[in-house]
Formats: C-alpha cells, sequence, structure tokens
C-alpha cells in the first residue's frame, strides 16, 4: 500500500511513454513541511525528503497553519495579531486525466494578506476560503488563485454579531453560524444558509454550541453538542441534516473535527480520553475509540486512507485503523506532554508528508519522521525554536516538455489545525 502512490506515477508514464509521446519524461517527487513556531513569528518550509530546511518566513505573530486542498497554498492565520498571511508552497499539480504533472518552484510569500480583528476559524471549499474574524462577526471570502496571484478581491459576509463563529463559502451560497441571542461570546447556536444577497435560505439548522467542521469528499460537516449538522449539496443548495448522537454513547461531544480523505469519514474528538470515527451512511454513525491517555492532537493520512493518527500525551503516537475502528500500533516518540496546564501550552502536532509521518515536539525543538508503512521512527530533524503547528504539501507527479492546458480540480477538503478552548 505504500508504495502506490510511486506506482501509480510509473505506470502513468508508462502509459505516457507508450502513446508515442518523444519528449523525456520524468517522474518527481517533493514533498514539502510548512512548521510555525509557538511564539515567534515565523514559519519554517522544510524539504521533507532531504529532510533540509529550504527557508524562512517572517510574518506578524505565532500562527496556526493550513494547506489548500491543492496543496499549492498554505496560510498562517495569525489570531492575536489579526491577519492571516497567504504562502505559495512553489508544488502545483496539473491534472490532464491519463497523468498528472508536477511543478515545482520555489516557496514564497504572495504578498496577500486578509486583515481583520481576530482570525480564528478559516474554512475552504472548493477554492474559495473564509476567514472569519470573531471580534467582527465578519466573513471575508476569496479566491486560492487570487491569494496565490497576490490580488484578491474580498466578499464580506456579516454574522450579525461579533462572536466565535464560521462561515463556509457552498458555491451560490454560504453558510453562517447563527450567533447565540442572548450572550454572542457563548458558542453559536446553528447554521443559516444565505444567498448572496445575504437573504436566508430556509430554517435555521439548529446546532446548540457550534463548534469545529470539516469537508470529505462531497459531505460537510458541523459539530454540536447534539450531535453532527450534515451538509449535502441537493440541486445546487445545500441541505443541512442533524445527525443526533446515539443514546449509547457516554457524556461527551465533538468539537474538533477532520475529514477522511480517500475514505468518506469524520473524525473527532469526543472527551478527552476518545476519538469519535464518524461515517453519516451507517446506522451506527459514531464509533468511539478509547486512548490510553489524553488526546492532545490527530490527523489523517491522505494517502493510507485506512490510517490516522492520534497522539496522546505520554508522549506516544498511534495508528488508527479507520475501517476496523482500533488502535493498530503505538510508538513512544517524546517526553510526556500533559493535558494538563493551558490549552495553548507548546504541545506536539502532527502531519502526514509522502512516506513519513512528522511530529513536532516543541520542547526539544525537533521533529520525529516515523515511516508511515513499517510505523517505525526512522529519524528526526532538528528544528530552531519551538515548532508548532505543522503541514505537509507534496506528491509525485511527471516532470514532461509539452504544454497542457493546466485544468485544476478541487473538491471540498482540508486540513484543520487550529488551537484553542472550547
Ligand atoms: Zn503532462
Ligand atoms: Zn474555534
Amino acid at each position: 500500500m505504500r508504495r502506490k502512490p510511486l506506482s501509480l506515477a510509473i505506470s502513468l508514464l508508462a502509459a505516457g511513454l507508450a502513446a508515442g509521446n518523444a519528449h523525456a519524461n520524468e517522474e518527481a517527487t517533493a514533498w514539502r513541511l510548512f512548521i510555525a513556531d509557538h511564539s515567534e513569528p515565523v514559519v519554517h518550509v522544510f524539504d521533507a525528503v532531504e529532510g533540509k530546511q529550504l527557508t524562512s518566513f517572517d510574518i506578524h505573530g505565532p500562527a496556526s497553519l493550513y494547506r489548500s486542498h491543492s496543496g499549492e497554498a498554505v496560510y498562517a492565520v495569525q489570531g492575536s495579531s489579526d491577519v492571516v498571511t497567504a504562502m505559495a508552497t512553489g508544488i502545483a499539480f496539473h491534472d490532464h486525466g491519463d497523468h498528472a504533472d508536477i511543478e515545482i518552484g520555489e516557496p514564497r510569500l504572495t504578498g496577500t494578506e486578509i486583515d481583520g480583528d481576530y482570525p480564528v476559524h478559516f474554512v475552504e471549499h472548493q477554492g474559495h476560503w473564509a476567514a472569519f474574524f470573531d471580534n467582527e462577526g465578519i466573513a471575508r471570502i476569496f479566491r486560492e488563485r487570487d491569494a496565490l496571484a497576490g490580488s484578491i478581491e474580498l466578499r464580506e459576509v456579516d454574522a450579525g454579531a461579533p462572536h466565535h463563529g464560521v462561515v463556509v463559502p457552498y458555491g451560490n451560497y454560504d453558510l453562517v453560524s447563527e450567533p447565540h441571542p442572548e450572550d454572542p461570546s457563548n458558542l453559536p447556536i446553528g447554521i443559516r444558509v444565505q444567498d448572496r444577497d445575504g437573504t436566508q435560505v430556509g430554517e435555521l439548522a439548529e446546532c446548540p454550541d457550534l463548534h469545529g467542521e470539516a469537508a470529505t469528499g462531497n459531505l460537510m460537516a458541523f459539530a454540536c453538542e447534539t450531535g453532527l449538522l450534515i451538509v449535502r449539496s441537493g440541486n445546487g443548495t445545500p441541505s443541512i441534516e442533524h445527525l443526533p448522537y446515539a443514546d449509547t454513547l457516554p457524556e461527551g461531544k465533538v468539537t474538533t473535527l477532520l475529514g477522511g480523505r480517500g475514505l468518506q469519514y469524520f473524525l473527532g474528538n469526543y472527551g478527552p480520553n476518545s476519538v469519535a470515527l464518524i461515517d453519516p451512511s451507517e446506522e451506527e454513525a459514531f464509533r468511539l475509540v478509547e486512548l490510553p491517555t489524553r488526546r492532545v492532537h490527530f490527523a489523517v493520512d491522505p494517502i493510507r486512507a485506512r490510517y490516522a493518527y492520534v497522539f496522546t500525551e505520554d508522549g506516544q503516537l498511534h495508528q488508527l485503523d479507520v475501517l476496523a475502528g482500533e488502535i493498530r500500533q503505538s510508538l513512544r516518540l517524546t517526553d510526556p506532554y500533559s493535558m494538563d496546564g493551558h490549552w495553548r501550552d507548546p504541545r506536539p502536532r502532527v502531519t502526514v508528508a509522502g512516506e513519513y509521518v512528522f511530529v513536532t515536539d516543541p520542547l526539544e525543538g525537533k521533529l520525529h519522521q516515523v515511516d508511515a508503512a513499517s510505523f517505525e521512527k526512522v529519524g528526526e530533524v532538528e528544528v530552531e525554536g519551538t515548532p508548532f503547528s505543522i503541514v505537509a504539501v507534496g506528491g509525485t507527479g511527471v516532470v514532461h516538455g509539452h504544454d497542457h492546458d493546466h485544468d485544476h480540480d478541487h473538491d471540498h477538503d482540508h486540513d484543520h489545525d487550529h488551537d484553542h478552548s472550547h
């Protein structure tokens, strides 16, 4: 399973040659890690294949990083510095149907920054991004291709009151968090669908204590105190359904969601000592997986779709088989990182880059590199300062001489790594 992306690339390459392409076709692999410091305004970029630093970008404050679905952009959301900074990863794929080209250039700051008072939730849908500014109650929406070009046109959506909210740009509609009517400092109470004129369409979809959102395949979900809101696209208009937590589940709720890639499922937190695997198409949609100690962070594997990874406070990385709903393997990587203390203390974060899982070890100033197939530690990468939020972009593609029409195929999925209490 480990070699699938490579062998796929080789067979595509062979197909190209068989078709009589006279140009010199080569295959190239590139993976890059973007790592934000816990307290310094800097993002380091590493070549994940070589384990070498490529460059660093000075930004405005400590950041949570988000990679786009295409992998062409990484965004630094700097809540306390009131700005979102767009970086170009320098890696792009162009899907031509029978093969994918890889284009490799320098990572760079695009010059695009989105200003506003306290950005936190930051969501992509089909190449459109919405940064929600909590202290304004306003989302600013832009297209990724414009951000990469350094010239964005912002569209604003006003949720009605400052609150810890979220907006998802959903085709011709926006999904907008409804602030708590008595006290907007509470979490929002639901999602309303608005058209481009700001007119509400249909009823409010109730979602008490709304917090956490993700996409997987053609589904989108929001987490509530009572269950999940599942959003589907029906005839262009979003349809929203409430999926309640089963009565058999222990006390708890989901407040952070990730979307599976390659397999359609959601992975969420549920109480401090477990994660929930959620498949809305199943009769028993929620499966809890208990952890040995409290959970620190989790990530899905976009390549080996069957697996996700959970890091726990005892310093262990766990390989979670999402089909079986079981921890398959565990590997001790760091000293304990207790979940006692401040929620924002520096603790490890997990990402997947090609054949490897990388885990930041902020207090030791390094990354642990784990072979995803053997689930053995194979190396360490030193990073200056306190490496914290981390995302990876890359893959394998064909490099060849002829020109193509570049047609980007985005569907809605994204990595989500943000950190705050609730
Ligand atoms: Zn090509
Ligand atoms: Zn939040």
